[in-house]
């Protein structure tokens, strides 16, 4: 494709058929479990033209070449085991649990070391990466909304030797180009805006360097954490709308931002789109666009910020994010939630539906 199209061209047209009478407009999960001999597909936990359309479109987006995986974890577990046996990890002290929840299983079994460390405070994290083999970051985080200064924490990260990783699912490979900027691996749940419907688990890696993907493939091969092929096929299908889907998302989130800014119940509202956020500048340069996630805070209420989640009738209460319909929770709910995420936190998904209308169920769930 023409190198210079607009990323919400490109996620429309990348990983497409090539255009010859009768080619269909896209590709088509193959439903077999293995392959005629002779080829070099072999066999189904090898390759599959669902994951191949959707692994080049999410390359096209990123500037690598992609590899999707069963779900966000496991491709972040493929990523992880390259980590060399007794090596040491740098990763936020705030981000998606399940990761760091990864990596303190892996450190408990001597696998490996963590270091976690504020990945929003750039001095820190850059005398942490001295001697490290991986700098996990992930930008915005979740749920804190911190945002890390990616150029300056890849450079320091690569000056040191270690491998960097970003996980770039808040983002979504519209807004934020990781590898641009100067990361080695791009990781994505694809799961959430991906897909973008609640309908699909699935994961996704990008890298530009063809060394670390062809050892990431061959992770998956032997790690055997392959996508179903329909689960890809409806990922891109979802993928094709992202940029619609998340202008209207992001106008949503600022403006419900606004709002909570002013409601007298709030005491804290963490997205990076408000001029005062503490990530605002560092979003803003890196950024193309601020998402549709934010953080909210009742100041120290942790069972009325459980109520509030529990009193929308528009707003799902669910855990999971990037779907067309707008999704709350407060995240402490989970036992495996890092205890510095105050009690009372609330993580909006927001969706698509009418500003309005968002607004009111909220509004009215504040009450509570
Ligand atoms: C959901 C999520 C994951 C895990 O992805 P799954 O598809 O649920 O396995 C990883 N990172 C972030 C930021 C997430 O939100």
């Amino acid at each position: 494709m023409t190198p210079d199209l607009d990323p919400s061209t490109v996620v429309v047209h990348a990983g497409r058929p090539e255009r010859v009478p009768d080619a269909p407009l896209g590709e088509s999960p193959v439903f077999s479990s293995t392959y005629i001999a002779g080829g070099d597909r072999g066999y189904g936990r090898f390759d599959n033209d669902a994951w191949a359309a959707l692994e080049t479109t999410l390359g096209a987006l990123e500037g690598g070449r992609g590899l999707t995986f069963a779900s966000g974890m496991a491709a972040a577990a493929a990523v992880c085991d390259l980590i060399p046996v007794g090596g040491r990890v740098v990763a936020p002290q705030h981000a998606y649990s399940g990761v760091l929840a990864l990596l303190d299983q892996q450190a408990a079994t001597g696998r490996l070391t963590v270091d976690r460390v504020d990945i929003a405070d750039t001095a820190t994290v850059s005398v942490a990466v001295a001697g490290a083999d991986m700098l996990w970051i992930e930008s915005p985080t979740n749920p804190a909304m911190e945002v890390a200064d990616l150029p300056a924490l890849a450079a320091a990260g690569r000056a040191a030797g270690a491998l960097v990783i970003v996980d770039n699912t808040f983002a979504t490979p519209l807004l934020q180009q990781p590898l641009k900027l100067g990361a080695d691996i791009v990781m994505h749940s694809a799961t959430k805006f991906i897909a973008g419907h609640s309908d699909v688990v699935l994961g996704a890696i990008i890298t530009a360097s063809d060394e670390l993907w062809r050892t990431l493939e061959q992770r998956r091969r032997s790690l055997g954490a392959i996508p179903g092929p329909m689960e890809a096929w409806l990922a891109l299908r979802g993928l094709r709308t992202l940029a619609l889907r998340l202008e209207r998302a992001q106008s949503n989130a600022a403006f419900l931002a606004q709002r909570l800014l002013e409601h007298p119940r709030v005491s804290l509202v963490r997205y990076p789109g408000l001029p005062d956020d503490p990530g605002h500048a560092r979003a803003a340069a890196q950024m193309s666009g601020f998402g549709a996630i934010l953080a909210f805070e009742l100041g120290g209420d942790g069972p009325g910020a459980q109520r509030v989640c529990e009193s929308t009738s528009l707003w799902v209460h669910a855990t999971s994010l990037g779907g067309v319909e707008s999704m709350l929770e407060r995240r402490r709910r989970w036992p495996i939630e890092v205890p510095t995420i105050p009690e009372d936190l609330i993580r909006l998904s927001v969706g698509i539906e009418h500003p309005d209308d968002l607004w009111a169920d909220l509004e009215q769930a504040l009450k509570a």
